[in-house]
């Protein structure tokens, strides 16, 4: 058996970190917190994911001399021009707060009949901290905003993000159906497949 691959990866997310390493262990891909290497947290100042993303794992690489892995997602409101965005987790400024997003999205389409919205999620991958061609994947899922919650699942916006082919919210559905449609499942699918034979 080979000696498993040591990633960093670039968010100190309990269930985040859980999900990606259940999904890795099987390549013997080993990932680690930034945290537990003592990685401090990056300013995320650009107006893409993507280059959110890249400025993340950058810097965990960086500090730590091992491949990274950073995601940047976020929610796109059509009718807002695609706010919250890179903005989501803090829409309603800060301390961050998922009640407070949600009002403030609920409000900001008070009287919009366009309802149509998309989760985004973007996953780079650094070999080394000047890596010219990293590995990029994403995954977006659509769905549209409903001014009522419903569901006690997931967390977010997910209360109000309704997926008509379930006649659910995305709060609605179980952990694992949610991992197996949604933009992170489908950006972190399509990792698994291209690190099934990219070696770092
Ligand atoms: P981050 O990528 O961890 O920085 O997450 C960005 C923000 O986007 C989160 O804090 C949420 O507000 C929102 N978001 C991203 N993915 C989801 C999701 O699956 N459900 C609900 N909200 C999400």
């Amino acid at each position: 058996m080979d000696k498993p691959r040591k990633l960093v990866i670039a968010s100190n997310n309990e269930g985040k970190l859980r999900e990606i390493n259940a999904l890795l262990a099987s390549l013997s891909i080993e990932v680690m917190p930034q945290g537990a290497l003592n990685v401090s947290e990056v300013d995320e100042p650009y107006g893409t994911f993507i280059e959110n993303a890249l400025a993340k794992a950058r810097h965990a690489s960086r500090c730590t001399g091992l491949p990274a892995l950073a995601d940047d997602s976020g929610i796109c409101v059509h009718a807002l021009n695609g706010a919250p965005g890179v903005n989501s987790a803090r829409y309603a400024g800060e301390p961050r707060s998922d009640q407070r997003n949600n009002q403030k999205l609920i409000d900001a389409l008070n009287n919009q009949t366009d309802r149509r919205a998309y989760y985004y999620c973007v996953i780079v991958l650094l070999r080394h901290a000047d890596d010219p061609q990293p590995i990029i994947v994403d995954g977006s899922w659509d769905g549209s905003i409903i001014d009522h919650p419903r569901g006690e699942g997931g967390f977010g916006y997910d209360p109000h993000f309704f997926l008509p082919e379930f006649d659910k919210t995305s709060a609605e559905l179980t952990a694992e159906q949610k991992n197996r449609i949604s933009h992170r499942g489908q950006a972190l699918l399509k990792l698994v497949q291209i690190l099934r034979t990219e070696k770092f």
